[in-house]
């Protein structure tokens, strides 16, 4: 063998090693792209590990997603669920992420109900359904604003808005 090939043979054993590592690690990483995330937490109630978790920010009127690697299995249920495709989940050992805090992916202001002040959805959340409707032309009014809750009772009173 001469020097060339014994240097190509110790690069593709490296490559391989990594990647036969990572193949064979227990433990999965979660990318977002927080550009498309509206924070509505579908990928956290379907983590069955808790490594994903929706949480208060420092205060009432904002809201985390987390992220942990030490529990995320790479199951990959989370990236399923997401409506907006914003999510990635690859197998990995990161040993610096076991040791450190939880990864904050996304973090958004609440928007409080306009009838009852209750906190119902991110802010994201509410200016992308907005969205949807300005492209069809139509116009939410303060509808988007208003818990669940509250449009029922404002249906049931038959109150029009
Ligand atoms: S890949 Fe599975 S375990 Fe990891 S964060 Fe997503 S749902 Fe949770
Ligand atoms: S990543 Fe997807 S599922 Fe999770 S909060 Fe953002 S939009 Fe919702």
């Amino acid at each position: 063998m001469n020097d060339s090939d014994s240097i190509q043979t110790k690069r593709t054993e490296g490559v391989t090693r990594r990647e036969l590592f990572k193949m064979a690690s227990p433990l999965g990483r979660v990318t977002l792209d927080a550009r498309d995330c509206t924070g509505c937490g579908l990928c956290a109630v379907e983590c069955a590990t808790g490594a994903l978790s929706m949480v208060p920010g420092d205060n009432d009127d904002t809201c985390r997603l987390l992220f942990r690697h030490c529990l995320c299995t790479a199951c990959g249920a989370c990236a399923g669920v997401c409506p907006e495709k914003c999510l990635r989940v690859e197998r990995t050992l990161d040993i610096e992420s076991l040791k450190g805090p939880d990864e904050v992916l996304f973090e958004d202001e609440i928007v409080r109900c306009a009838e009852c002040g209750a906190p119902f959805a991110s802010r994201a959340m509410v200016d992308a359904m907005k969205a949807k409707l300005a492209i069809t032309g139509k116009s939410a009014g303060t509808c988007l604003e208003i818990c669940p809750g509250c449009k029922a009772g404002i249906r049931l009173s038959g109150a029009v808005r």
